[in-house]
């Protein structure tokens, strides 16, 4: 057989297990042909939206192939990640190849964001139509499991809950994005690390719907890590601690310690009040900026009034955003969550 027979043989095993339309075939046999991988194996996963190879390289090196469907109905309910993203402006909603082609483009700049950050999540390689290669998370070809399949030591749990609330914060501060669909099925374990992935909807900072995703975000996580028994925060103190301006390289470390604590005293066991506080956290209309505070002053003596009570201040949600007291009397002089912490007994 010639080369080129060789190669359409290897796409052609790729195809065995799902059906390739002749487009996606014809990028995999250039990517084959221009030595960016030389075999196309197994089908890590089928999914809704995408498909996930494993490729490996002439010398040995594994890589992950995410091919994304360009079949129009699993795009339907996509379109409020992007509506929005300023980076997107272009988004063409009657044609399904170029829908599936900003996704890939999407995912790819944002690995490159959170790889730029030093987040862990797999290298983004390379990008041709709705075809993208990058970092393959695992070992010897087997992918690494998800977080929801992977057995985890309830102390381990523990570590990697902070560590996974401080890589929100990072993604949040320095990527600008949330990544609004984040959980245990959209975080590796590999080499006892979680590994971010599956970024396609991810949002930049500006979207209106920024603050939702992040509130769904840390819903699941802690939903989650409770469940596995690990003692979290509520929703709002971990999207709190995302969002905090007065955390910074100075005091970080304080600041987990005290997520830390915070995060300890409370039950791993929900209490129905603190469960009923979140579901009005969840649906509260926050201000992204102060322009959209609708009455200020009126908040301000509501605060007031509540005297640190905070079911009778409920409804307020946008003082650690802005960087101020829960009171709102002045600038916070220290991060929401280390003042918490030191208003914990003990
Ligand atoms: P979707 O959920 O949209 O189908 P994902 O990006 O979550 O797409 O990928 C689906 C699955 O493929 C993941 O749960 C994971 O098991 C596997 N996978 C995705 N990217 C990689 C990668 N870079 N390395 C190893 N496995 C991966
Ligand atoms: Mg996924």
């Amino acid at each position: 057989a010639t080369g080129a027979d060789r190669t359409k043989d290897k796409a052609d095993r790729a195809t065995y297990q799902t059906v390739l339309d002749p487009r996606t075939r014809l990028v995999l046999v250039k990517m084959l042909n221009s030595g960016l991988f030389s075999e196309l194996n197994g089908c890590v996963s089928t999914g809704k939206e995408a498909n996930v190879y494993q490729a490996a390289t002439e010398d040995g090196k594994d890589l992950a192939v995410k091919i994304y469907k360009t079949s129009i109905l699993t795009f339907k309910d996509r379109d409020r990640y992007v509506s929005g993203d300023f980076r997107f402006k272009s988004y063409c909603k009657s044609n399904p190849r170029k829908m599936v082609k900003v996704w890939a483009e999407k995912e790819f700049r944002n690995l490159a964001r959170m790889r730029a950050a030093g987040i862990r999540s797999p290298h983004p390689i390379h990008l041709r139509m709705h075809v993208l290669v990058m970092e393959f998370v695992g070992t010897n070809g087997i992918a690494a499991p998800r977080l929801k399949d992977a057995k985890v030591s309830q102390q381990q749990m523990q570590v990697f809950y902070t560590q996974l609330v401080l890589t929100v914060r990072q993604l949040y501060q320095e990527c600008h994005l949330v990544h609004a669909d984040l959980s245990e099925y959209n975080i590796l374990v590999h080499n006892d690390e979680l590994w971010i992935i599956d970024v396609s909807q991810s949002v930049d900072l500006d979207h209106p719907r920024a603050f939702d995703f992040l509130r769904e975000d840390a819903l699941h996580i802690n939903d989650f890590f409770r469940r596995a028994g690990v003692a979290t925060l509520t929703v709002r103190e971990l999207f709190d601690f995302v969002v905090d301006p007065n955390i910074n390289a100075g005091n970080i470390e304080a600041a987990v310690d005290a997520l830390i604590k915070v995060a300890s005293s409370r039950p791993a066991v929900q209490d129905p009040e603190d469960a009923m506080a979140e579901k009005i956290f969840h649906q509260a209309y926050i201000p992204r900026r102060l322009e959209e505070v609708d009455d200020y002053e009126a908040d301000f003596e509501r605060l007031g009034a509540a005297g640190g009570d905070g079911r009778a201040a409920e409804g307020i949600y946008y003082q650690t955003l802005a960087g101020m007291r829960p009171d709102m009397t002045g600038a916070a002089a220290a991060p929401a969550v280390v003042e918490a912490a030191a208003r914990l007994p003990g």
